[in-house]
Order: C-alpha cells, then sequence, then structure tokens
C-alpha cells in the first residue's frame, strides 16, 4: 500500500534498524521502546491488521510467531520471559494500520491481560 509506513520501511524507502529480514518478513527495532528489548515483526506483504487475516495467510502469521520465538532467543530475553502481542483496530489503540507482532522483555512487563 502507498502510503503506508510499514510498506515502506519493508521496501527500505524508510529506514529501520532491522534485526531480521527475509523475502517475506521483517522485524526491526520500535523506534519508541516499552521495554529494554522492543522489536517489530510485520509480514512484507500489507495486511492491515490481525482482523484482515485469511486462511491463506496460516503459514505467514506462524512464520511470525517462530520468529518471534527465535528472536527472544536471540536477544537473550528468552528465559526470563517475553511477551508477543498485536494492536488491531480502535480500541486496541493501534497507530500502524500494516500488521505488526510486538515482541517485548528484557524486565518485568505490566499486566495487560
Ligand atoms: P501500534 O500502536 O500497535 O500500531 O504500534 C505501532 C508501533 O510502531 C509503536 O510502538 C511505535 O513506536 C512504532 N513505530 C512508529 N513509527 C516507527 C518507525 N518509523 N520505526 C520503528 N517503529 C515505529
Ligand atoms: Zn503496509
Amino acid at each position: 500500500m502507498t502510503d503506508c509506513l510499514f510498506c515502506k520501511i519493508a521496501a527500505g524507502e524508510i529506514p529501520a534498524a532491522k534485526v531480521y529480514e527475509d523475502d517475506e518478513v521483517l522485524a526491526f527495532k520500535d523506534i519508541a521502546p516499552k521495554a529494554p528489548v522492543h522489536v517489530l515483526i510485520i509480514p512484507k506483504k500489507h495486511l492491515a491488521s490481525i482482523a484482515e487475516a485469511a486462511p491463506e495467510d496460516a503459514a505467514l502469521l506462524g512464520k511470525m510467531q517462530l520468529l518471534a520465538r527465535k528472536l527472544a532467543e536471540d536477544l537473550g530475553i528468552a528465559a526470563g520471559g517475553f511477551r508477543v502481542v498485536t494492536n488491531s483496530g480502535p480500541n486496541s489503540g493501534q497507530e500502524v494500520a500494516h500488521l505488526h507482532y510486538h515482541l517485548l522483555g528484557g524486565e518485568q512487563l505490566g499486566d495487560i491481560v
């Protein structure tokens, strides 16, 4: 989508602190981290949120979750515990309308659920 911030990051048009990239997914550091480790995992394909995901996206979503697990290990937060969360729509406070999983860890996280 032309006017989407994360599509532009995925296309390399806007810089980001990348921690992983392949042909389908990208992970980069959140610009305003809410924890010592705060990484965003996005599909390169534009989906507005999890609410737009279809059965054909099952493998892509699974890949994103397994990447969260792998990055948690690589970034040293797996042993202490971490959180993977995605916002969808106005009531969640979603700010960027391109699907992203937040990977958070490195300290005791506040309860959200
Ligand atoms: P959400 O509220 O779930 O849509 O989260 C959007 C996240 O994107 C926030 O945590 C922002 O800090 C983050 N963010 C916004 N712009 C950028 C950017 N240019 N690079 C990295 N992270 C960003
Ligand atoms: Zn997009």
